[in-house]
């Protein structure tokens, strides 16, 4: 795995270098933003961390560049501004995550983990898991066959979880996603907890094999069942 890290603050950049390289991933680092669009439209990378306050061009600036390049390597944006309206924009950019400074790093790796796992290319138009289908054009949901009615959020929800079967997700993780654009977070995780029980009892509830499982302390995890 390739990562590159667009960071002008030299020291933070090279943690990050050194802690990717422990972790296993072949890290290449860019101190500014037109730099760090140079990069990415000239190599392939797994996955960018883009830092948002840069000289010259910013995280913003770069990531709207790219994506109008047709760019579709996932990005992590990382940002000391915490604010909502800048979360929703670099997603609404076309970023696939966003993490605020301070970070811890166990989380960074976490979410470049479940962004890289996520197909780069064309979109899947069905999801399957198990007897689970999902039909992402129509939104529709089948257990063993049978039509599952969920609302758009159990059905973010479950895209989300299936998305990254096999990873444990945290509450602010799903969150961040589930929620991104209208749910200020603070102190709300059980919602979290509330959605993932009405999954659960359509989804899971009556069938002897369990997709969705709470791995405590940490959050939820979908997984296929082993054969
Ligand atoms: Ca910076």
């Amino acid at each position: 795995m390739k990562i590159l890290i667009v960071e002008d603050e030299s020291r933070l950049a090279e943690v990050l270098r050194r802690g990717l390289r422990e972790e296993g991933f072949a890290v290449e680092h860019a101190a500014n933003g037109l730099r760090g669009e140079e990069m990415i439209m000239s190599a392939h990378y797994d996955a960018v961390v883009l830092d948002v306050m840069l000289p010259g061009l910013n995280g913003f600036d770069v990531l709207r560049r790219i994506r109008a390049k047709g760019s579709k390597v996932p990005v992590l944006i990382l940002t000391a501004r915490s604010g909502l309206d800048d979360r929703v924009r670099g997603l609404d950019l076309g970023a696939d995550d966003y993490l605020p400074k301070p970070f811890a790093f166990k989380e960074l790796m976490a979410r470049l983990r479940a962004i890289s796992r996520r197909p780069a290319v064309e979109p899947q138009n069905r999801l399957l898991i198990a007897d689970l289908e999902i039909q992402l054009g129509s939104r529709e949901v089948r257990r063993g066959g049978k039509l599952i009615d969920l609302s758009s959020r159990e059905f973010a929800l479950l895209e989300f979880l299936v998305r990254r079967k096999g990873l444990v997700l945290t509450r602010s993780m799903i969150l961040d996603h589930v929620w991104a654009s209208d749910y200020d977070y603070d102190g709300g995780s059980n919602l979290v907890d509330v959605y993932i029980n009405y999954l659960r009892k359509k989804v899971d509830h009556g069938n002897p094999i369990k997709l969705i499982h709470t791995v405590r302390g940490a959050g939820y995890v979908l997984r296929e069942p082993s054969s």
